[in-house]
């Protein structure tokens, strides 16, 4: 977990999510009430698989060198209370912030948010970080939602996923689509897609797109 981590902050990097270092990932370690986190302050460039933190569900620091990313209460914070979720992902993305910044969720216009998301990327509360503020904004807004991305008020985007590539896979969709959105709102008002269809669309994607897994 430690090398899968690690490795997934470059994707980070890779689509333009982050700059210096505003943002990181997290990964549940199978069967152990713990996760691996990014240290805090460390450079993407300088990350490896040694220099990643393991954090137990409460925040605390249990291995490594340095001390945990300063989102880390977040994260523990969505381990605790959604036990399904594997992997979590924090940035501060140029468009989807944009939307953060106006306290508006990202509405679904595009066959790709219906297929990843199966609807809106909804807004969640205004938090301050030092407590478990931000993690209960973002369970209380995931929590029952289909979408596994949240809009921070005036902050950035949290997602999550069964394991941390999934939660790294939200969130470079859900910066797309707002800047796909973005866009589209500067000539006119995007047309919604009605609701049955956008179930047939989530329910097609998340169960017959790609390739079968092996039984
Ligand atoms: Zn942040």
């Amino acid at each position: 977990m430690r090398t899968t981590v690690a490795a997934l902050h470059a994707e980070l990097v890779r689509y333009n999510l982050v700059v210096w270092t505003a943002g990181n990932v997290s990964g549940r370690i199978p069967g152990e009430d713990l996760f691996v986190i990014k240290p805090s302050g460390v450079s993407y460039d300088e990350l490896t698989p040694e220099n990643m933190v393991v954090c137990d569900l409460d925040g605390n620091l249990v291995e490594g060198e340095h001390s945990p990313s300063s989102d880390t209460a977040a994260h523990a914070y969505v381990y605790r209370n959604m036990p399904d979720v594997g992997g979590v992902v924090h940035t501060h993305s140029t468009y989807a912030s944009a939307w953060a910044a106006r306290g508006e969720a990202i509405p679904c216009v595009l066959t790709a948010m219906a297929d990843e998301f199966g609807g809106e990327i909804p807004l969640g509360p205004f938090a301050l970080i030092g407590d478990d503020s931000i993690g209960q904004g973002i369970v209380e807004t995931l929590k029952g939602h289909r979408s596994k991305a949240v809009l921070m008020q005036n902050h950035g985007v949290f997602s999550i996923g069964k394991d941390p590539k999934a939660a790294v896979k939200a969130a470079v969709m859900c910066e797309d689509v707002a800047r796909t959105v973005h866009v589209a709102r500067q000539l006119g008002e995007p047309l919604p897609i009605p609701q049955d269809d956008i179930d047939r669309l989530y329910d097609r994607y998340q169960n017959v797109y790609g390739q079968r897994s092996p039984r």
